[in-house]
């Protein structure tokens, strides 16, 4: 009866039970096979003798055999799971195996369906390899061009330095032009440097964002103050439109989105050559924690067909071979922004068109503060215990024979108040300002030694430690101390180490 079942569905089905390539094997409750397809035949590499074999011989895990019963593993029952399949040489092979239990009239019959997954298994066991040898090529290519680059970077240095000294000593109006076009040239090198270590660094994932409080307003200036001259010296006209409603202090990585900003911005004046660049910045949302900003940069220049814009954001691509003789470039500042732009949660895009100009865009979120804290700047307790303790630093600097600036004065206060240092009483206060005066002059001294040593990541952390110090809108100063981070980012020994020079003067002298 059980076997007329099978041979009933094998003859109702046969030319597609025939013509599959999966094995289809009938077995009853005792788990004695049936019936079953040739290709079972052939791949498990029976003959007429796979109808004494029972089917937990074959698909050990699928099933077992106790007390008079057969049990069928449930992974499997009316689902495809992975599982082995044994052939009568006891080789085995992978499969996806699928069983299905049909009841008619009392009688109970099963199918297998399993389908043999070696090459499948291989196909994928392959692509893993080339996946991981992939990643490990890469790796060796961004180590390698970081090394490189970084090797680069000192003769690079030593040939802008000599330059200079040359520029001092007396030259013939073409030997002044051929040391001003060394110059250039050099700095062209040190841009294509800057972009590939960045690169290296994205691609390596060592690129970590800050989170630290910034004001929104100073950015946009030093933008524009960056860019003014090429602007006006190609007599473009300039246009910044920043929405009021965005908060001034926000919390993000300034330095990043100041370079986001600064690439789009030099490209959008290289490619202009009349009309205008319009910076747009406006709120797109805001949280309690949150807010979201969209960026536009406008401009007025040779624009981009679109089949290239297609390209644009990859690594290494400029759209055409003549405009990089024209212009210059890596190719990496939009990738380069894009990452970025991405790790700041954000997406960035371009609308153009050929001769008319471009737009790029982009969205970033960056974090705001707490109402509670914006309420504690303004309260009136914090500001005279700030007027308190600089009154009581002026006592201390001239009691150790020094004449404190005002804003030496400023600094101090700015420590305890980023130290989040409280003056207990009038005896502690002594003791808690000579911890500032040292606090600021340790660090300077730590961060002169890392540049100098070329310990670059920690001279990062130093100089963000500067630039939370000093507070901001001290003009020269807190421009000299975003300098100072950009320097040490961009891993420049001697700028740095003169930046560093002209901040202690400052600081010293007032
Ligand atoms: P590069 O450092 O070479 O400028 P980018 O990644 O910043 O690299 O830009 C890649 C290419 O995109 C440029 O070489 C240029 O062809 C095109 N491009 C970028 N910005 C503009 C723009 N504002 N107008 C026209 N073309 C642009």
């Amino acid at each position: 009866m059980k076997l007329l079942i099978a041979q009933k569905f094998v003859s109702k089905y046969k030319l597609l039970v025939e013509n599959t390539q999966e094995m289809i094997i009938f077995f009853d409750s005792d788990g004695k096979i049936n019936d079953c397809n040739s290709k079972a035949i052939q791949e498990l590499g029976y003959g007429e003798d796979i109808f004494c074999v029972p089917i937990y011989e074959i698909f050990k895990k699928a099933f077992s055999y106790g007390s008079n019963k057969l049990e069928i593993n449930a992974k499997f029952n009316n689902k495809v799971d992975e599982t082995i399949a044994y052939r009568k040489n006891q080789t085995c092979f992978p499969t996806d195996l699928k069983v299905a239990i049909i009841n008619e009239k009392k009688s109970y019959i099963g199918v297998c369906s399993a389908i043999n997954i070696s090459d499948k298994k291989e196909a994928f066991r392959e692509v893993k390899l080339m996946k991981n040898e992939l990643r490990s090529f890469n790796q060796v290519r961004n180590e390698f061009v970081a090394n490189i680059t970084h090797e680069l970077r000192t003769p690079a240095n030593g040939i802008m330095g000599l330059s200079d000294n040359l520029m001092e000593t007396e030259l013939n109006p073409s030997q002044a032009e051929a040391v001003k076009l060394i110059k250039r040239c050099c700095n062209n090198m040190n841009i294509i440097i800057n972009d590939l270590l960045d690169f290296a660094k994205i691609s390596n994932n060592k690129m970590i964002l800050e989170q630290r409080e910034f004001s929104f307003r100073n950015l946009i200036q030093h933008i524009i103050d960056f860019n003014n001259i090429r602007i006006s010296e190609k007599g473009l006209k300039l246009i910044v439109n920043v929405s009021n409603d965005i908060p001034d202090k926000l919390i993000g990585d300034e330095l990043r989105l100041t370079q986001v900003l600064n690439n789009l911005f030099s490209n959008a004046v290289k490619f202009t050559a009349t009309g205008q660049i319009a910076l747009e910045v406006i709120k797109i949302s805001q949280t309690e924690d949150f807010i979201e900003l969209f960026f536009m940069i406008i401009d007025t220049g040779i624009g981009i067909s679109i089949e290239e814009k297609d390209k644009l954001f990859q690594s290494f691509s400029q759209v055409d071979g003549s405009i990089t003789r024209r212009f210059g470039g890596t190719g990496l500042g939009l990738a380069i922004s894009k990452k970025l732009v991405e790790a700041m949660n954000g997406t960035i895009a371009v609308d153009s068109e050929k001769s008319k100009g471009s737009t790029f865009s982009f969205s970033v979120r960056l974090g705001i503060l707490p109402i509670s804290n914006k309420e504690a700047v303004n309260l009136s307790e914090g500001y005279t215990s700030h007027i308190y303790i600089n009154e009581n630093v002026k006592t201390l600097r001239k009691s150790r024979g020094d004449t404190p600036t005002v804003k030496e004065l400023n600094y101090i206060g700015q420590v305890l108040k980023e130290a989040n240092i409280k003056v207990q009483d009038d005896k502690s206060v002594k003791n808690t300002v000579e911890k500032a005066l040292n606090v600021i002059d340790e660090t300077i001294e730590k961060l002169t030694i890392c540049i100098e040593m070329e310990s670059w990541d920690k001279a990062e952390e130093l100089a963000y430690y500067i630039k939370k110090l000093i507070p901001a809108e001290q003009g020269e100063m807190t421009k000299n101390v975003f300098r100072l981070l950009l320097a040490v980012r961009k891993e420049n020994h001697d700028v740095s180490l003169a930046l560093i020079n002209e901040i202690k003067a400052v600081m010293i002298e007032g």
